[in-house]
């Protein structure tokens, strides 16, 4: 287990996996290293390619606006990366054999933030941490408690951005959320 210094610095040279040749920055993960709520994508896209920083562009805005209805916020009390810390050329589906190469430096993330609950955004993030069976349609919204942390997915802010008839349902899954947070805050 790396400390956030030499995690990023490995990180940031790492050539364990084909996408390495093709990005232009590696993208670590951002926001609050002691937050109780991490929130986990499948990988970086264009924009986050070239800015070397998760969701941004049309995903990450809604990101923020989503977060931003339960009173969370990437500066101040989540904390965001994603399965694979370089971009799937033309937005494919990271390789199993891509996400087994990166998982370690998400598993050290975890480790180092601890925290009470991490979100999945998308099916990909869902299958590699909570399930590799799962239905991100009939499962996201469903919590479950692994190595003592919660649990859950929400659909990814890109599919949001493709179909708005998913977005009441996301929003339940955030009130839930919320509602996650309040109740282990609680027993603090
Ligand atoms: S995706 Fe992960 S394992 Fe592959 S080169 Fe990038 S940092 Fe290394």
């Amino acid at each position: 287990m790396l400390e956030w210094e030499g995690l990023e610095h490995i990180c940031g040279e790492c050539t364990r996996c084909g996408l390495c040749e093709t990005r232009k920055n590696v993208v670590f993960g951002v926001g609050n290293r002691t937050a109780d709520v991490m929130f986990v994508g499948e990988g970086p896209g264009e924009q986050e390619d070239i800015q070397g920083i998760p969701f941004v562009g049309p995903a990450g805005k809604l990101l923020d606006e989503m977060l931003s209805i339960i009173d969370l916020d990437r500066k101040e009390n989540c904390y965001i990366a994603n399965i694979v810390k370089c971009r799937p050329p033309r937005n494919r589906d990271p390789l199993e054999t891509e996400q087994d190469a990166c998982i370690g430096y998400l598993r050290n993330q975890v480790t180092l933030v601890k925290p009470k609950i991490i979100v999945c955004l998308g099916r990909i993030a869902a299958k590699k941490l909570i399930d590799p069976d799962y239905r991100i349609t009939r499962q996201h919204g469903q919590w479950v408690c692994k190595n003592g942390i919660w649990m859950t997915a929400i659909y990814h802010p890109s599919a949001l951005l493709r179909d708005v008839g998913k977005r009441p349902e996301t929003f339940d899954d955030l009130i839930s959320l919320r509602a996650k947070i309040r109740e282990l805050e609680a027993k603090v």
